[in-house]
């Protein structure tokens, strides 16, 4: 397990996290079924002697062997197979363990109590960002791929907006069972699991719960059959048991190592690094690369970071060690505007972050300041005359010229 970071109120209002997190399909079993959403039992498998037990331990009886991968279409792919023993639910899951699924190799699989299916609906809320607005989805077509329903039989979708400060009470999901157009005698059962996922959505904080398929069985059930959970992480602070489900293997590890140092970044397909102070001022900078950068040989920027307004040596460091890290860095732009914390001090914190670095530093820095006191700033730097490091006074200029130097080492 590895030790999490758990970020400080100032941290929190510095450099906001914007991480979803996609939950694999057995973590969202658990919350569903923390909730009181109707689910079958499943457990975990790493091997298939695992999964053969597993099986056992279930009864014996048919089992579904179900990859767990963070992507969809897993039955179309092969990656969802009935086993009707244990040693069959062995084998399934020899089969499917490390399948690749859609550029997702599969280390595990859930072994999921079978369900005798009668029918198959779908189910959706989600953060609605276009609308401002949280948005329920449901259909009583469920099982196949819902981006495909949307298209061909956009009819057969009820979107139902939901009110974030009403949610979805009885009488809500109600409008949503009857717009979803389920038959009388089942709206009841499915509004009731309908409000306990909403249930989940607001509990959990997560900007996306899906049900497909949820399902009628031949017993008359309603069970969430397969579930998708992504959550906010900009609430993890109020929930410590999330830190638990983020899957650190599969993280980015520049991403992971940033985290951990609590710092705002996010790994791009570029050339040249970017550091700046403050959100907006980064997004800004990250167009200007992307334009200077197609004048020369297409280079792109390699990551947003932002450290913040009051960000010290230290943090300065850490951030130009994440992106000396990256091996397709050729050249970093940092781009401040000093404002509480002055250029001079920025300019200090430079300074010192690349005598700790020391020779790890190797890929030249562009540097622009400006605001706050950025005459004593630039001479704070000119007077270290640092080898890799050039001022260049102008976002635009020193944008062309960071965009240069990393096609120059491109090369
Ligand atoms: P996805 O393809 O990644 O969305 O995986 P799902 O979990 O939705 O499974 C795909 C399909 O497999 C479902 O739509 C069902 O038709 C089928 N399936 C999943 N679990 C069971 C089960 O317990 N019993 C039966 N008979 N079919 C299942
Ligand atoms: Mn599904």
């Amino acid at each position: 397990m590895p030790v999490r970071h758990v970020s400080s109120t100032s941290d929190r209002r510095r450099g906001r996290r914007r991480t979803l997190v996609d939950l694999f399909e057995y973590q969202a079993r658990d919350l569903f079924a923390a909730h009181g959403v109707p689910v079958l039992d499943g457990r975990v498998a790493t091997t298939p002697e695992e999964a053969r037990a597993a099986a056992e331990a279930m009864g014996g009886g048919t089992v579904v062997v179900k990859a767990q991968v963070k992507t969809g279409g897993r039955g179309k792919a092969g990656g969802v197979k009935l086993a009707h023993s244990p040693e069959e639910a062995g084998e399934r899951a020899r089969e499917i363990l490390g399948m690749d699924i859609k550029g997702h190799t599969v280390h595990q699989v859930m072994i999921a109590e079978g369900a005798r299916i009668a029918e198959e609906f779908y189910f959706s809320v989600l953060l609605d960002r276009s609308n401002r607005t949280y948005l329920a989805m449901c259909s009583v077509e469920g099982g196949m791929e819902i981006e495909q329903l949307a298209v061909e039989r956009p009819e057969a979708l009820a979107r139902v907006p939901v009110d974030a400060l009403t949610g979805i009470d009885a009488a809500k999901a109600a409008e949503i069972v009857e717009a979803a157009g389920f038959a009388p005698e089942l709206r009841e059962k499915v509004a009731d699991v309908v409000v306990k996922l909403w249930g989940v959505f607001t509990a959990e904080d997560a900007t996306l719960v899906e049900v497909n398929p949820l399902v009628r069985t031949e017993d008359g059930s309603i069970v969430a059959l397969d579930g998708k959970v992504t959550l906010d992480e900009n609430a993890d602070f109020r929930h410590p048991a999330h830190a638990e489900l983020v899957d650190a293997a599969a993280a980015d590890p520049l991403e992971a190592k940033a985290k951990e140092l609590g710092l705002n970044y996010v790994k791009l397909d570029g050339e040249v690094g970017i550091i700046g102070n403050g959100a907006g001022l980064v997004m800004s900078t990250l167009d200007v690369v992307a334009y200077a950068g197609e004048a020369h040989g297409g280079v792109k920027p390699a990551n947003f970071l932002d450290i913040g307004g009051g960000a010290s040596a230290q943090v300065m460091a850490n951030g130009l060690d994440v992106i000396l890290n990256d091996a397709q860095v050729k050249s970093v732009f940092v781009n401040v505007f000093g404002g509480i914390t002055a250029c001079d001090e920025v300019a200090k914190g430079i300074v010192a972050a690349l005598g700790i670095l020391g020779d790890e530093a190797t890929k030249p820095l562009v540097v622009r300041l400006d605001g706050n006191n950025v005459e004593e700033g630039r001479r704070i730097l000119a007077e270290a005359a640092h080898p890799l490091v050039t001022v260049v006074d102008t976002m635009d200029g020193a944008a062309d010229r960071a965009a240069e130097l990393a096609s120059a080492g491109k090369a």
